[in-house]
C-alpha cells in the first residue's frame, strides 16, 4: 500500500501537490471546475496542517499547440494555456487567496516557494511550458523537487505518464507520497476491485475494442461474474460470431482476439452479454436525416449508434442484481440524441443499484458525463478522474506515476 500525505509529517513543510488542474477553458472561462473540486480535500488537510503548499500542474499541450500555429502560419495565444484563472477559481473554493508564480521552475518560483507563508497555497504556471515535462527530463525534473521537502502526487488522471512532475520528480525529494484523491482511486480501483463482493457485474463500451482488450483480459481473470459490453465495440464481437452488423464500426483485425476472449471468459465462469437490438442510422451523413429503429441488422446499409430498449432492459436487469458495478465507455454515440438513451438507461441502472447497496465504480470521461446528463454523478460510489489512467490500472498495467511513491511498510 502506498504511503499517503496522512503517513507524513507535513507540519510546517513546503510540500509541492501535483494535481489535474486540466480543466476546459473557454474564452478564459472555465467550463467544468469538477477536477479543481476534486483537488480540495487534499489542499485543505495540508492547510489544516500548517503545510506551505505547493500546487503544479498541467493544462492542455500548450508546446505541441505552438508548432502547429508555426507550422500553419497562425498564431499562437499562449495565455489561452496559463493557470493563472483556474488560481482564481480554487481561491473562491476554498475561501482564501491563492497565490500564482508565472512560472514553474526558475527564479520566480524558486523565491515565490521560499518566501511561502505555512498555511498558504501557491499554484506555479502550467508544466508543459517546458519541454522537459514530459520528457521527463532529469534537470527539469530536480528543479522542481528543489522547491518543496515533500512531493505529494494527487494526479491520478496523469500517473500513467512518466513525466517529470509524475516520476522524474520523486528521485529529487525526500519524501514522495499520495494525495488523498490519489488513494481514494487506488482503494477503489484496487482493492474494492481485487476483492468485489459478488456479483461482479463489468459494463464496458466506447468506440474502440484494441483500448479495452486487456481491461476485458484482466476481468476475466479477476473472475468478473458478468460482463456487458456495449458501444460501438459490441459490433466487433457480433460480427465475430456471425452477425450482421451494417455499416457499424468494426475492428475486423481483432474479430479473432474477441473470439478468443469469448473462450476464455467461458473457461473462467465470466459470461459476456452482447446487445440484442439496436439504434440504428441509414447513413452518418446528414445526421438529422437520421432515424430511430430497432433492427437486427437485416439491412446490410445500416450504422448501429446505440444500443436498443430492449439491451437496456436486460442490461438493466444484470446491473440491478450486482453488488459490485464497475462501468467504462458509452453505449453508443452518446453526444448525439436521441443516441444518448442507452447509455442514460445504464446511468439509471447504477444508480438505482447504488440506492440499493450496491458499491458502482465509473471511469472515463463518456460515462461520467452521462452520469451528470441522467442527474444522478452523485449517487455513485466512485467516480474516477482518469480516462487513459484508469484503463490502463484496470488492465493492470503499473503507473509509474503511482509506483514512484512510497510504500508503506508493514
Ligand atoms: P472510447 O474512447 O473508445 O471510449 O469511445 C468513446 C466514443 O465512442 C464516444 O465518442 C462515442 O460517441 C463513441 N461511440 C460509442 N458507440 C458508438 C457507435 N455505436 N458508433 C459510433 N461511435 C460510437
Amino acid at each position: 500500500m502506498k504511503k499517503t500525505l496522512r503517513d507524513v509529517d507535513i507540519r510546517g513543510k513546503r510540500i509541492l501537490v501535483r494535481v489535474d488542474f486540466n480543466v476546459p477553458i473557454k474564452n478564459g472561462e472555465i467550463k467544468d471546475d469538477t477536477r479543481i473540486r476534486a483537488a480540495v480535500p487534499t489542499i485543505e488537510y495540508a492547510l489544516q496542517q500548517d503545510a506551505k503548499v505547493i500546487l503544479a500542474s498541467h493544462l492542455g499541450r500548450p508546446l505541441k499547440e505552438q508548432k502547429k500555429a508555426a507550422e500553419t502560419g497562425r498564431e499562437f495565444n499562449q495565455s489561452a494555456f496559463s493557470l493563472r484563472t483556474v488560481a482564481a477559481r480554487l481561491g473562491e473554493l476554498i475561501g482564501r487567496n491563492v497565490e500564482f508564480v508565472s512560472d514553474c521552475v526558475g527564479d520566480s518560483a524558486q523565491s515565490a516557494c521560499s518566501n511561502l507563508a505555512s498555511g498558504t497555497v501557491l499554484l506555479l504556471e502550467n508544466l508543459r511550458f517546458h519541454e522537459g515535462e514530459e520528457k521527463n527530463d532529469a534537470a527539469f525534473a530536480r528543479e522542481l523537487g528543489a522547491l518543496c521537502e515533500v512531493f505529494v502526487n494527487d494526479a491520478f488522471g496523469a500517473a500513467h505518464r512518466a513525466h517529470a512532475s509524475t516520476e522524474g520528480i520523486t528521485h529529487f525529494v525526500p519524501q514522495s507520497v499520495a494525495g488523498l484523491l490519489m488513494a481514494k482511486e487506488l482503494e477503489f480501483l484496487g482493492k474494492t476491485l481485487d476483492n468485489p463482493l459478488r456479483p461482479f457485474v463489468a459494463i464496458l463500451g466506447g468506440a474502440k475494442v484494441s483500448d479495452k482488450i486487456p481491461v476485458i483480459e484482466s476481468l476475466i481473470k479477476r473472475k468478473v461474474d458478468k460482463l456487458l459490453i456495449g458501444g460501438a465495440m459490441a459490433y466487433t464481437f457480433l460480427k465475430a460470431n456471425g452477425y450482421t452488423v451494417g455499416k457499424s464500426l468494426v475492428e475486423d483485425e481483432l474479430m479473432p482476439k474477441a473470439l478468443e476472449t469469448e473462450e476464455a471468459a467461458s473457461l473462467a465462469g465470466t459470461e459476456i452479454i452482447l446487445p440484442s437490438d439496436h439504434q440504428v442510422v441509414d447513413s452518418y451523413d446528414p445526421l438529422n436525416s437520421r432515424k430511430t429503429i430497432p433492427v437486427d441488422f437485416t439491412n446490410t446499409g445500416l450504422v448501429g449508434l446505440d444500443i436498443g430498449t430492449e439491451t437496456v432492459e436486460r442490461f438493466s436487469a444484470v446491473i440491478k442484481g450486482a453488488k459490485t458495478i464497475l462501468w467504462n465507455g458509452p453505449m453508443g454515440m452518446f453526444e448525439e440524441e436521441p443516441f444518448d438513451q442507452g447509455t442514460i438507461g445504464i446511468a439509471l441502472a447504477v444508480a438505482e443499484a447504488t440506492r440499493n447497496g450496491a458499491i458502482s465504480i465509473v471511469g472515463g470521461g463518456d460515462s461520467v458525463a452521462a452520469l451528470n446528463k441522467a442527474g444522478v454523478g452523485k449517487e455513485i460510489t466512485h467516480v474516477s478522474t482518469g480516462g487513459g489512467a484508469t484503463l490502463e490500472f484496470l488492465a493492470g498495467t503499473p503507473l509509474p506515476g503511482v509506483e514512484a511513491l512510497e510504500e508503506i511498510q508493514s
